[in-house]
């Protein structure tokens, strides 16, 4: 696939994420990773919502600005450490989803509550607030595990083997968090799934692969 098709899936995704308030006008980044290693990444401090396809940045395999006049994103180093670590991902996204994490920010342990996250996402990684290269640091020990890591009072990184997959679980995320919000409005604090209950389901049910 052509570098351009992947600078305009990168705007759309961008725009899909402020209209969905999942980030603020000049929050979050996403970044795929082509086929011979580089990686495009959004720019840093320009307007989320109405991205240009020319104002991706790309970057050499090691973290070099390789053809741009825009700055990258502050977490550039985030991101090329969880492909350091994953060589099966090739798209990441960062957002802000303000339900999912106002609830864990201020101490609710987040469980799995649907079938799709348990298919699709599984347990949330959680870390204390970090920035910079410490973060990427702390994100690549645990990246092999997760599909999505929390950074408390700050975001979340979710990663998957499209750029499709990797929005799906920050949507998906926020979903069950408003979930779990409205269940309390109930008066009934929605429980998580057991452990026998995401077994079966990972046995049992099958969606649609994101391929796209
Ligand atoms: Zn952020």
């Amino acid at each position: 696939m052509e570098a351009q098709v992947h600078r305009e899936a990168l705007s759309r995704i961008m725009s899909r994420l402020y209209n969905k308030g999942l980030i603020s006008a000049f929050g979050g980044n996403a970044s795929v990773k082509l086929p011979d290693g580089t990686v495009l990444i959004t720019p840093s401090g320009l307007n989320k919502e109405e991205l240009n396809p020319e104002d991706l940045v790309m970057i050499s395999p090691a973290g070099a600005v390789l053809e741009s006049e825009k700055k990258p994103s502050s977490e550039l180093w985030t991101h090329l450490a969880v492909y350091g670590v994953r060589p099966d991902v090739t798209a990441i996204v960062h957002a802000h989803p303000p339900t999912l994490v106002g609830l864990v920010s201020g101490g609710f342990e987040f469980g799995v509550y649907t079938p799709e996250q348990v298919v699709l996402v599984g347990e949330l990684a959680v870390l204390d607030l970090l920035v910079g290269k410490e973060l990427a640091q702390h994100i690549s020990k645990i990246a092999a595990d997760h599909k999505a890591v929390l950074v408390k009072n700050h975001g979340v990184f979710c990663w998957g083997r499209s750029l499709t997959e990797a929005y799906a679980i920050t949507e998906i995320l926020e979903e069950v968090a408003k979930m779990v919000v409205a269940s309390y409005a109930a008066g009934y604090l929605m429980q998580p799934l057991s452990y026998e209950q995401r077994e079966h389901i990972l046995t049992t049910y099958k969606p649609t692969n994101p391929s796209r």
